[in-house]
């Protein structure tokens, strides 16, 4: 089993200056704790990425942007590329985010052309993948999951070596509710995954790192820290106060430690 990473997506959530204030009160706290917790990496707002960037640089956390635009650079009014995140100090990237699919119209195919795009700027692409309520009713998860896998998977052709990819299983009745997945159900969902990656290219399927996200907090991380086939966790409420984080990123540590 790879380390354990725990990514932060602070959704529109936090000014930059309190962007700027959690990461200082997050290295400030970091200090007196063990160094063998799990990975961290921070997702803020688009305007805070560069400051927070900035402030943790030369530290172990990781920053990461909630979102890209296809193309480099160009007339394309409001829009933030691979390339210009990367630039602001990005090394990672959340793609294909149930809220991106459902407010913004993303598809499967929209989201590997990013995950390309990501790949072409050295950034890690996090593709969030998960079955709505209805899909789950339907016993439709695990056709959803192959589909929006393969998605990814295919986008490269023979080409796809040595990708850089971590898959998040977000199960979309479980975000933002409350509602939070059972460690068996994320489990097994989690090695479906890495066996579909294993069927469609078996030299990666090893390398990839796999997600749940979904209502993951400090009470419920035990669970999920001590699944085989979590590689960590994506988490949305939880990451947006100190505390929280912190004791969830211990919760986890906890496990793996035993
Ligand atoms: C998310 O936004 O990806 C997420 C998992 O949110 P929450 O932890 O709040 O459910």
């Amino acid at each position: 089993m790879s380390h354990p990473l725990i990514v932060a997506n602070w959704k529109m959530h936090k000014t930059v200056h309190q962007s700027i204030a959690f990461a200082k009160e997050l290295l400030r706290r970091l200090d007196s704790m063990p160094e063998d917790l799990p990975d961290q990496v921070i997702c803020p707002t688009l305007p805070a990425l560069f400051s927070v960037a900035s402030r943790l640089r030369g530290t172990p956390l990781r920053v990461g942007a909630q979102t890209l635009d296809l193309g480099r650079e160009g007339a394309n009014t409001g829009a933030v590329s691979a390339y210009l995140v990367r630039e602001a100090g990005a090394d990672f990237v959340i793609l294909g985010h149930s809220e991106r699919r459902s407010l913004y119209g993303e598809d499967d195919a929209l989201v590997a052309e990013k995950t390309r795009a990501a790949w072409d700027c050295g950034l890690m692409p996090i593709v969030c993948v998960g079955e709505s309520p209805d899909e789950r009713k339907r016993g439709a998860t695990d056709d959803v999951i192959r589909r929006q896998v393969s998605a990814i998977v295919e986008t490269e052709g023979d080409d796809w070596r040595d990708p850089m990819i971590i898959f998040a299983y977000e199960p979309l009745w479980a975000i933002g509710t409350g509602e939070v997945a059972s460690p068996e159900e994320a489990d097994r969902v989690a090695a479906l995954i890495r066996d579909w990656v294993g069927h469609l290219r078996p030299e990666v399927a090893q390398t990839i790192r796999i997600l749940y996200g979904g209502s993951v907090k400090a009470e419920n991380a035990a669970g999920f820290a001590a699944s085989p086939h979590i590689d960590g966790a994506l988490v949305g409420g939880a990451s947006l106060d100190v505390d929280q984080w912190l004791a969830l990123i211990q919760a986890w540590r906890e496990v793996e430690a035993s």
